[in-house]
């Protein structure tokens, strides 16, 4: 909020009452003192000031971001009826956060770590999020793994040190979890230091599933590209700067966008048939794996410009709340991928806890859609109301600090004239529809649908058993190093294979003990055997390769399933 009319501003208390004093005097029972109780200028800011925090993100806290437009360049109607990919030309605005994930909210921004790189779309039709990371995969492809895996990753139970002082249980849990391995050797190229928000990528990582007006399954994957190229930083610069400007890419963003700098991404997706899920030689569930450029191209479709500023930090990054559950708009749907199964749950329920029951009515978070009774035509950027199709209604009621409470509509389903609400479809199919509604369907309809979900169990089944298949080798599966191999030979060059190898060394020597620090080798020979004796090098420890079967032997992996 600014002072648009330029009228003075008056000092006054929550209730808006002026306050006829500076704000710094007290009122004092005596010239000396003590101070008074009926003192409500000092009790209020003080005990405003007591609760200026609010939990930080257990993970992801360390975030800025900006504000966007989005522009839909080429439309994917063939693919999905969800709104905002039909029309080309269609525009919406948004906001971006970008954030380390193991660290506190002080921690350094150039820490080798993924950054979460999340868009919040206000589209007329409600809110769309897509919670990316700037690496095409992740360490886990089981949910359940998701607290001991973090757990490891930040500090330390008992010293409080973090992991880049004592990397012990960092390197334990990955050894033993050796699905880690893609995403690992990504963090510890080029990539685990970024340069710059601005030149950066982000991918969904996980797959969706996306449906079209004939109820046709495509299955996507979204990349955002930055239009600069990735760029990034030495380890060695990445260390300065931790020390010497730990705040380093939120200045950065800052100054580019206050310099009028154009700030820009490009939008794909790869797609793939059910038939090609079935035929890839991966789970599309499995959070692990890329799907191979030359065998699934990128198909543009949108534009990102980063527009300007935040005008408060609070207001627009500490309170905004992104859930993968909002990237599931009618006419895109969640994959069976473990992981974002269990996202969809998690990122509301923490929200939730941090911003309590009404965070969606925060004005950063609102869709600008819903029915609301004190909507200002001044608002600003991140409470604007926008034109709608139609107005958005619920039965959500109540609760603290409830912003919106929905005036005289009724708080069930009613009957009655002017109380009544529509079930607004977002698709032309009617079949489709219908089967959403729980409105009982017609013979033909019936047999359509139980004809296409036999379909889709079938395939499903398929799919779920490629998974299950991966395990051959005493828990260990061979798939899960083709691709970190490529990454390593093939897309690295020289210079990044010798950096990748100093990285490793210079954060694994904080590891703690030998066996520790072979194992790790050893992990990573699995890889390439020449990488693992130059790390055991490295590590100062005596190399002894191992070969798979040898590795899940004495690591004792035992498949989840
Ligand atoms: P490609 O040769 O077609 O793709 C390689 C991709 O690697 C590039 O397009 C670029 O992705 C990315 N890349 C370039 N330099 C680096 C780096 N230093 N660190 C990490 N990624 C880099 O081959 P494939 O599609 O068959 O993939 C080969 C390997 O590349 C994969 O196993 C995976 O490790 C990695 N990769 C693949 C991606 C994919 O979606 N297929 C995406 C990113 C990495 P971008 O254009 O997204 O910048």
């Amino acid at each position: 909020m600014s002072n648009n009319n330029n009228s003075p501003l008056a000092y006054s208390g929550a209730n808006g009452f002026s306050y006829s004093h500076h704000p710094y005097g007290a009122r004092l029972s005596r010239p000396q003192g003590p101070i008074l109780l009926q003192d409500t200028n000092l009790i209020e800011s003080i005990s405003h000031f007591d609760r200026e925090r609010i939990p930080e993100r257990v993970v992801h806290a360390k975030g800025g971001g900006a504000r966007f437009e989005f522009e839909l360049t080429d439309s994917l109607s063939d693919i999905t009826f969800a709104a905002p990919y039909q029309t080309v030309g269609y525009k919406c605005p948004g906001m971006i956060r970008v954030s380390t994930v193991g660290g506190e909210s002080g921690t350094p921004d150039t820490a080798r770590d993924p950054r979460g790189f999340s868009f919040k779309f206000y589209t007329e039709w409600g809110n769309h999020d897509w919670v990316f990371n700037n690496t095409p995969i992740f360490f886990i492809r089981d949910g359940n793994k998701f607290p001991h895996f973090i757990h490891t990753q930040k500090r330390n139970p008992q010293t409080h040190l973090n992991n880049g002082e004592d990397s012990n249980m960092f390197w334990d849990y990955l050894v033993q979890n050796p699905e880690s391995i893609h995403q690992i050797t990504y963090m510890f190229g080029p990539r685990g230091t970024p340069a710059s928000w601005a030149s950066m990528n982000a991918y969904s990582g996980h797959t969706f599933k996306m449906i079209n007006e004939q109820g046709d399954l495509t299955y996507v994957q979204f990349h955002v590209l930055s239009d600069t190229g990735f760029e990034t930083l030495t380890s060695v610069e990445a260390s300065k700067l931790s020390g010497e400007k730990p705040d380093y890419n939120f200045d950065k963003l800052f100054k580019q966008l206050k310099n009028g700098e154009k700030l820009t991404y490009s939008c794909y997706v790869q797609t793939m048939t059910p038939k090609q899920a079935e035929e890839f030689r991966y789970s599309v569930n499995d959070l692990t794996k890329v799907w191979p450029h030359a065998q699934f191209p990128l198909r543009k479709f949108g534009k990102i410009t980063l527009t300007e500023n935040i005008d408060n930090y609070f207001a627009e990054i500490e309170q905004i709340a992104f859930s993968p559950s909002n990237t599931c708009i009618p006419g895109i749907e969640p994959s069976n991928d473990n992981v974002l199964q269990t996202r969809l749950y998690s990122y509301p329920d923490t929200q939730r806890h941090r911003l309590g029951a009404n965070f969606t009515q925060l004005p950063i978070n609102r869709p600008r859609n819903l029915n609301l009774n004190n909507e200002s035509p001044n608002a600003p950027f991140y409470d604007a109301p926008m034109k709608c199709p139609y107005a958005a209604t619920n039965f959500q009621r109540d609760g603290p600090m409830q912003m919106y409470n929905q005036g005289s509509l009724p708080n069930y389903i009613s009957n009655q004239a002017n109380a009544k609400i529509q079930f607004k479809d977002l698709t032309t199919s009617q079949l489709y529809a219908n089967k959403f509604k729980g409105l009982v369907l017609d013979v033909d309809e019936q047999t359509y649908i139980q004809q296409q979900e036999a379909e889709r169990t079938r395939h499903e089944n398929a799919i779920d058993a490629k998974l299950n298949d991966y395990y051959t080798i005493n828990g260990i599966s061979p798939l899960d190093f083709e691709q970190p191999r490529a990454l390593y030979e093939k897309v690295f060059d020289d210079s990044s294979r010798r950096a990748f190898i100093e990285n490793v060394v210079a954060h694994a020597s904080n590891a703690g003990n030998d066996e520790l620090k072979l194992r790790v080798a050893q992990y990573f020979g699995l890889l390439n055997q020449d990488l693992g004796a130059k790390l055991a090098l490295g590590l100062g420890v005596q190399w002894v390769p191992v070969d798979l079967e040898g590795y899940a032997n004495a690591i004792g992996i035992s498949s989840p399933f």
